[in-house]
C-alpha cells in the first residue's frame, strides 16, 4: 500500500515525487511506499498550518472537544483495522496492537478532549498595590511532532493531541521506518471534523524531512521522542532560534528486586517489562538488580518462564514476542549479543535468531537473558532497545541504589519491595523521572511524563503538555 502526505485536509504526492520502500518486518519484505519529502514539502504543510491557524486558535475549547472525543471514537470503531495495520508496519504482535497501542492512541484525544476544558491559569492580587495579574496561556502557532517506531500512533497521537487541543497548527512526523497508521489518523481526523490545515502529517527520513521540521524558523516548538543521540542534535539546531523543546529520550532502566516483595507478581510483571513489544519500549526494564538472597531462585523461574515465551509470526493470536522493527535493528541488537561475549557476560537463556514458519525473512529473536558482573559494561550502559536484559545480584539498600543511578540514563526506575521505608528512600533517591513500585507502566495519563539526565528535557502528559505547547504571558492591571 503505498501512502502520501497528508497537507491541509487533502491526500498529496510529495513535491519532488521520491519514494522510499516500507517493509514489513515480520516477512522482511517490502509491502508500499512512502514519500520521500523534502524542505518544499514542509514549507507547504507550514503554509497550510500558518492559514489554519487565526480561526483554529480561537475555536471554542467545547468545539475543539468534541472533535476530539469523535476522533477517538473513530479509532475504537477502526481498532481491528488499525492494529492490523500497526502490526503489519512495526512487526509488533497483532494481541498488543490490539490491548494497548491503538486503545491508548483513542486515549490520548480523549484525554485532552477533557482535559482542554480543564486547564486555566492563574491570577495574582497584588493586594496594597491596587493590582491585579492574570496569566494568559495562548497557543504557539505551528509546532513540530516528531515520534519514534516503537510505538507508532500511541507516541505520535501523545505529541499531537495536546498540541492541538491547545489550539496550535502542528507538522507531524512519524518515523519513516512506521508511517502506516499516521497515514491512516489523516482520513480519520477529516471524518472527525478537524479543519483543513490543523494536522499536517509529512512523511519522510528523519535526516532530511525531520531535520527540515526542526529548522525552519516558523516553527515555534519542536516535540521530539527518539534516541538521546538525535535529541541532542535537535537541540543544538532547535537552540539557536529559541524554540521550545521537550526532548523524551532514550532509556536504560533499573529494575530493583528486595527479597520482600511479592515474589509470583514481581516474576510475572519483570516477564512482561523485559519483553513487551520485543523490548522495544523506552520504559523496558533492561538491568535488573536481584536481592542476593533470592537471586539464584529468581535466576531458575525467570528462565523457566521467558523460555515458555512464544517468537512467532505478530498475525498469530498467541505468539509473545514478533519481529524486531528493521533488519538494521536486528543487527544492533545482535551486535550487543556479541559484545556480551567479549566482556565477560553469561548468555543464560536466549542469543539467537529465531526462523518462523512462513516467515522466514522476518527479523525474529529469541528473548536473551545475559549475566554481568559489572555494572559499567557496555551491555549495562547502553541502551539496547531490544529482547535483551541482564541482571546481577545486590547485597544491601546502599549498592542497589549505587547500581540503579550509575547510568547516564534516568527514565523509568521500577522497585519491588514491601517495605515503606525503602520505598521511600529510593523514590527520593533515584535519578529517573518515573518511578513505579510493585507494578510497571501502570499510565494515568494526568502524571508528567519524562526523563531525568541524558533522557530528555521537559515532560509531557496531563498539563505539563498542555503548559508545553503555550505560551504565558502576564497581564498587570493597575486599577
Ligand atoms: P530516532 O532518534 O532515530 O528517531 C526518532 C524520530 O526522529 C524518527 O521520526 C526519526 O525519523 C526522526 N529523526 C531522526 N533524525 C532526525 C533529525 N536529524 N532531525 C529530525 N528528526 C530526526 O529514534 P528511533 O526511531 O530509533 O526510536 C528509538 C529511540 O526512541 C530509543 O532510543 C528509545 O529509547 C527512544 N524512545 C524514547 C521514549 C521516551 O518517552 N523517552 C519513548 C519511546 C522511544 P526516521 O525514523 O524517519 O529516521
Amino acid at each position: 500500500m503505498n501512502i502520501k502526505n497528508y497537507i491541509n485536509g487533502e491526500f498529496v504526492n510529495p513535491i519532488k515525487g521520491n519514494y522510499l520502500d516500507n517493509y514489513n518486518p515480520s516477512i522482511g519484505k517490502i509491502y508500499g511506499q512512502i514519500p520521500n519529502s523534502t524542505k518544499e514539502d514542509v514549507v507547504l504543510a507550514l503554509e497550510a498550518a500558518e492559514k489554519a491557524f487565526s480561526k483554529w486558535s480561537t475555536t471554542t475549547l467545547d468545539e475543539r472537544s468534541k472533535i476530539f472525543s469523535k476522533i477517538a471514537d473513530l479509532i475504537l470503531e477502526k481498532l481491528d483495522f488499525l492494529a492490523a495495520a500497526e502490526s503489519k508496519d512495526n512487526g509488533k504482535p497483532i494481541s498488543l496492537a490490539k490491548a494497548v497501542d491503538i486503545p491508548r492512541a483513542a486515549s490520548n484525544f480523549q484525554f485532552f478532549a477533557n482535559a482542554i476544558t480543564q486547564f486555566s491559569s492563574e491570577a495574582h492580587e497584588s493586594v496594597g498595590l491596587n493590582a491585579i495579574n492574570f496569566t494568559l496561556r495562548q497557543p504557539l502557532g505551528v509546532v513540530g511532532c516528531i515520534s519514534p517506531w516503537n510505538l507508532p500512533l500511541y507516541l505520535f497521537t501523545w505529541k499531537i493531541a495536546p498540541a492541538i487541543a491547545a489550539g496550535n497548527c502542528v507538522i507531524a512526523k512519524p518515523s519513516e521506518v512506521t508511517p502506516m497508521t499516521a497515514y491512516l489518523l489523516g482520513e480519520i481526523c477529516t471524518e472527525a471534523g478537524l479543519p483543513k490545515g490543523v494536522l499536517n502529517i509529512v512523511h519522510g527520513l528523519g535526516t532530511s524531512t525531520g531535520q527540515a521540521i526542526v529548522a525552519h524558523p516558523k516553527i515555534k516548538a519542536i516535540s521530539f521522542t527518539g534516541g538521546t543521540k538525535t535529541g541532542a542534535h535537535i537541540a543544538s539546531i532547535a537552540a539557536p532560534m529559541f524554540k521550545k523543546l521537550s526532548l523524551e529520550l532514550g532509556g536504560k532502566n533499573p529494575n530493583i528486586i528486595f527479597a520482600d516483595c511479592d515474589y509470583d507478581k514481581m516474576l510475572e510483571t519483570t516477564v512482561r517489562s523485559s519483553f513487551t513489544n520485543q523490548g522495544q519500549i523506552c520504559l523496558c526494564g533492561s538491568r535488573i538488580f536481584v536481592e542476593e538472597t533470592i537471586y539464584e531462585k529468581f535466576k531458575k523461574e525467570f528462565i523457566k518462564k521467558v523460555s515458555e515465551l512464544k517468537v512467532g509470526n505478530p498475525s498469530e493470536k498467541n505468539t509473545n514476542i514478533g519481529a524486531l522493527v528493521s533488519h538494521q535493528h536486528l543487527e544492533k541488537v545482535k551486535s550487543y549479543i556479541d559484545i556480551a561475549e567479549k566482556e565477560g557476560g553469561k548468555i543464560l537463556f536466549g542469543g539467537d535468531s529465531v526462523t518462523v514458519k512462513n516467515c522466514e525473512n522476518g527479523y525474529y529473536l529469541q528473548p536473551t537473558i545475559i549475566e554481568v558482573q559489572n555494572n559499567k559494561c557496555k551491555l549495562n550502559q547502553e541502551e539496547i532497545f531490544g529482547p535483551v536484559v541482564t541482571m546481577m545480584s545486590f547485597k544491601n539498600d546502599k549498592e542497589a541504589l549505587a547500581l540503579a543511578n550509575e547510568s547516564k540514563y534516568g527514565l523509568s526506575a521500577t522497585l519491588w519491595t514491601n517495605n515503606l521505608n525503602r520505598t521511600m528512600q529510593f523514590a527520593k533517591q533515584l535519578q529517573t523521572g518515573i518511578v513505579w513500585v510493585n507494578t510497571w507502566m501502570l499510565r494515568d495519563l494526568r502524571t508528567p511524563f519524562g526523563g531525568a539526565k541524558d533522557s530528555g528535557v521537559g515532560r509531557e502528559g496531563g498539563f505539563e503538555a498542555l503548559r508545553f505547547f503555550t505560551e504565558p504571558k502576564n497581564i498587570c492591571i493597575k486599577y
